[in-house]
């Protein structure tokens, strides 16, 4: 019998929900996939042998007693063979992970880009990075199972086409496009591709390489020198029509305040956007970084004051969302608490004239890594979502 369209994807979907299931659930054995999916006994059988042979999940040993005799086989999630790919496009910089289907970062690499730099230098740039951890990990016997990009601008989805990137100057630039062409000509290859805005990989990197269950609604935010947010409800992330959805650096936080690089005045990132900063304390961004380590009063109260306005975007975005937990990440989390406590006391204090409490502020897990962890969590998302 010929298999058609649609049982393909029920397949893969069935084959999903089982990787799914087992991802969250470590050690459940077949019998309880049945249970929890509703799919027979055969069924799961059938589709966990292929998942094994396809390298997602691995037999755990099994303990052999002598009263209850052989105990069901638990399954996990196999770290050996599949490999996913994440790739940062930040202002400044790429930067490129490898990392297997369990969360372990294999292989890293960053590198400077040119300022000003025309988008086509850039996308070769970083496919040649990508395609050099490619190489490398398919001669040593891995497979690629698919590759994610974290861009610092707003994306459309489907298409892959970065639609506005202010700090890099890219308007309308088709990245998945240029990549998916690039990495063929390198590798002789074609690889699932998906491309989405830093903000947004970067929070489902905190949930899907999660240790257990994580707050939902998740907020991320990412402070560098563009500010952006992701947020992931009901295990899916929230694009808006345009893939505009968390562009919260350009929330006005006063009419007619500093000038913005979108052309606005008063947005958030003008205040505490990190060249915002350097700009304001008259350095560079590493000057910034210096004076902030060697304790300079004046750096301290510019961050203090940049701290503060970000404690309000947090309070705001709290107010929006009413997330169960919120993460910080990106490059100005290395400022430390000359930053980052006054925008904690700030949100408390508006928090508390409410009489609320607000929900736990972490800082990101993978911490510079968070936006190229999570364009490889962005890949694993999309693989591990068909519909
Ligand atoms: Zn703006």
């Amino acid at each position: 019998m010929a298999i058609t369209g649609d049982q393909r994807l029920l397949k893969r979907i069935n084959r999903m929900a089982l990787v799914r299931l087992v991802r969250s659930q470590p050690g459940l054995s077949r019998a309880e996939l049945s249970a929890s999916t509703g799919l027979t006994k055969s069924t799961v059988s059938l589709l966990v042998q292929e998942l094994i042979d396809d390298g997602w999940l691995r037999e755990d040993s099994v303990l052999v007693t002598g009263a209850i005799g052989r105990r069901p086989t638990p399954l996990r999630l196999d770290g050996r063979r599949l490999v996913l790919i994440g790739a940062e496009l930040g202002v400044g910089y790429v930067r490129v992970v490898s990392m297997s289907l369990d969360g372990e970062i294999l292989y890293r690499d960053d590198a400077d880009i040119l300022a000003g730099a025309a988008p086509e230098v850039v996308l070769k740039q970083l496919a040649e990075m990508m395609a050099e951890h490619i190489n490398k990990l398919v001669d040593g016997g891995r497979e690629i199972l698919g590759i994610g990009v974290g861009v610092s601008g707003a994306v459309q989805e489907g298409t892959g086409v970065l639609v506005v990137a202010p700090n890099l100057g890219w308007r309308n630039v088709p990245v998945k496009a240029i990549l998916e062409a690039s990495l063929q000509l390198r590798t002789k290859r074609e690889f699932p591709l998906f491309v989405q805005n830093d903000g947004d990989v970067a929070a489902l990197g905190e949930v899907e390489f999660a240790n257990g269950a994580v707050g939902d609604p998740l907020l991320f935010v990412g402070l560098g020198v563009g500010v952006g947010s992701g947020v992931v409800v009901g295990g899916r992330l929230l694009l808006g029509t345009r893939g505009f959805a968390g562009e919260v650096g350009h929330i006005q936080l006063q009419r007619n305040g500093p000038k913005c690089t979108c052309g606005r005045m008063g947005c958030a990132e003008a205040y505490f956007g990190l060249q915002a900063m350097a700009d304001i304390r008259r350095c560079s961004i590493s000057e910034l970084r210096q004076k902030a380590a060697a304790e300079d009063p004046q750096t301290l109260e510019v961050l203090a004051q940049a701290g503060r306005h970000l404690g309000v975007l947090l309070h705001n975005l709290w107010t929006t969302l009413d997330p169960a937990l919120i993460v910080l990440g990106g490059p100005s989390c290395r400022l430390g608490k000359a930053f980052l406590q006054p925008a904690r006391d700030m949100f408390e204090e508006l928090a508390q004239e409410a009489r609320l409490e607000i929900p736990p502020v972490n800082e990101a897990r993978f911490g510079e890594l968070s936006v190229a962890v999570g364009a490889a969590a962005l890949a694993l998302h999309e693989l591990l979502l068909p519909i």
